[in-house]
């Protein structure tokens, strides 16, 4: 028997298809967790054993995908709040020194709720800190992430240059290289579904190049492409790593990359805010995706990352909430806003358009993970839609662009969110968890980090 439930009356149905198609008044059939219709009226053949989600007062959108987050940071967050990168991760590592399973838990829970109600379906974590002893780590963001119903494609980090090798992080928090790699594998091989529709992918993501030495880098590489799966680290964040890369190395961030075996349509950046004209050309040609994370890079002064350009090249670009320790929010269509604004901050002509923004949100962050099945709204599609409300206070007198308005005006919270056809919010409330419950285990969990820190 085939699970049917129709979403009607929607105020505009905006696909995000190739040709940007939008439908006033348009509904959307799932059929078994995919979408079989978009368009006005009844479906062909009519609906009548549907179930019905009224669409009424909301814009319609595919999930929203997040493409570089931190999700153990969600719980140590306004810390090292006039730093800059360097300074803020050395701020930082002593507090996620003491990171365990259960505080992962608790703060992929906060996190992961914070994205959904957002209108985020898909979201990737860079987990990179393991702690000696810390339990299952992984494991515990996988069962947090199953619990709410969101689709996760957590990337397994990690960090082998310690500051007495000349790296970052303080020795306490680095793996051996060879512990690192295996480890990796074993997640892979534990985790990665690879399968069409899949609702848990694995990637292979060394941190960056001021805390990983050279051969946890190319050996990532191959073990990525040896097990089939997608590559992901921190690049070109800030002037001083560029600064790092020269000094230490004699190349630019993305040259060096290049020669490790980083460039291709299998790896995706965090960042990109330091690639210039002819590094954006390349991770065209190439394939190579762009996760920008326009709030992360203003709140540490990083930068701004050259959106507009990644876009007109035909780069694969996505947004990140990033941190949330760097932001600090995981909301991802804040986000989308805050490309749009940033993107205009030399000049209009030069920013995005609200639709660009979303699209960035949804389709491109859907092609930086490597996903032909999400991101868009059409037959065949899985069915990851998002359901804005328009009919608020903050949209009141936008009525001539609904749609543009979800990014121009205060982003509101999300009204339902389907995963697979299946709810993961209703009338603004989680389904998979009580809101209430998860906010007060995180602050309890968020005052032992910050006792234990103090000590
Ligand atoms: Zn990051």
């Amino acid at each position: 028997m085939v699970s049917r439930l129709l979403i009607d009356a929607c105020e505009v149905v905006a696909t995000m298809d190739d040709a940007g198609t939008e439908v006033p008044g348009g509904s959307v059939l799932i059929e078994d967790g995919v979408v079989s219709w978009v368009g006005s009226g009844e479906p062909p053949g009519g609906a009548e054993d549907a179930e019905r989600l009224d669409g009424r007062g909301c814009v319609a959108l595919p999930g929203l995908v997040n493409t570089h987050h931190h999700l153990n940071q969600v719980l140590t967050r306004a810390r090292a709040q006039d730093q800059g990168l360097f300074g803020w991760l050395v701020a930082l590592y002593p507090v996620w020194a003491g990171l365990d399973a259960e505080w992962e838990r608790v703060a992929a829970r906060v996190g992961l709720a914070e994205l959904a109600l957002s209108g985020c379906s898909t979201t990737s974590d860079h987990h990179y800190v393991f702690p000696a002893g810390a339990g299952d780590l992984l494991g515990a963001e996988i069962a947090a992430a199953r619990e709410l119903g969101l689709r996760f494609h957590p990337c397994r980090g990690s960090m082998d240059l310690g500051e007495s090798d000349g790296g970052l992080p303080p020795d306490r928090l680095v793996e051996r290289t060879d512990d690192a790699l295996a480890a990796t594998e074993e997640a892979v091989r534990t985790h990665h579904d690879p399968s069409p529709g899949s609702m848990l992918r694995i990637a292979v993501a060394p941190c960056s190049p001021f805390s990983v030495t050279e051969r946890l880098m190319r050996e990532s590489a191959h073990l990525a492409r040896r097990l089939g799966v997608r590559l992901h680290t921190h690049l070109a964040e800030t002037m001083g790593e560029e600064r790092h890369c020269i000094e230490r190395f004699g190349r630019r961030p993305l040259e060096l990359m290049d020669e490790w075996g980083w460039v291709g349509d299998d790896v995706w950046f965090a960042h990109g805010v330091y690639l210039d004209d002819k590094d954006v050309r390349w991770c065209a040609e190439t394939g190579t995706g762009v996760a920008w994370c326009p709030s992360s890079n203003l709140r540490l002064g990083s930068g701004i990352a050259p959106g507009r350009a990644l876009l007109d090249e035909g780069a694969p670009t996505g947004l990140g909430v990033d941190g949330s320790a760097s932001n600090d929010a995981g909301d991802l269509l804040v986000e989308a806003r805050q490309a749009l604004l940033v993107s205009r901050a030399s000049g209009v002509e030069r920013g995005l358009s609200a639709r660009e923004a979303l699209r960035v949100a949804t389709r491109g962050g859907a092609a930086v993970l490597g996903r032909d099945d999400i991101g868009s709204l059409r037959a065949g599609m899985r069915a990851d839609v998002a359901l804005f409300p328009v009919d608020g206070l903050a949209s009141a007198g936008a009525e001539d662009d609904p749609v543009a308005a979800l990014v121009l005006c205060a982003p509101p919270r999300v009204r339902h969110l389907l995963v697979e056809g299946r709810p993961v919010v209703r009338d603004g409330r989680l389904v998979g968890g009580d809101e209430d419950e998860i906010a007060r285990e995180g602050h309890r969990m968020g005052r032992r980090i910050a006792e234990e820190a103090s000590r």
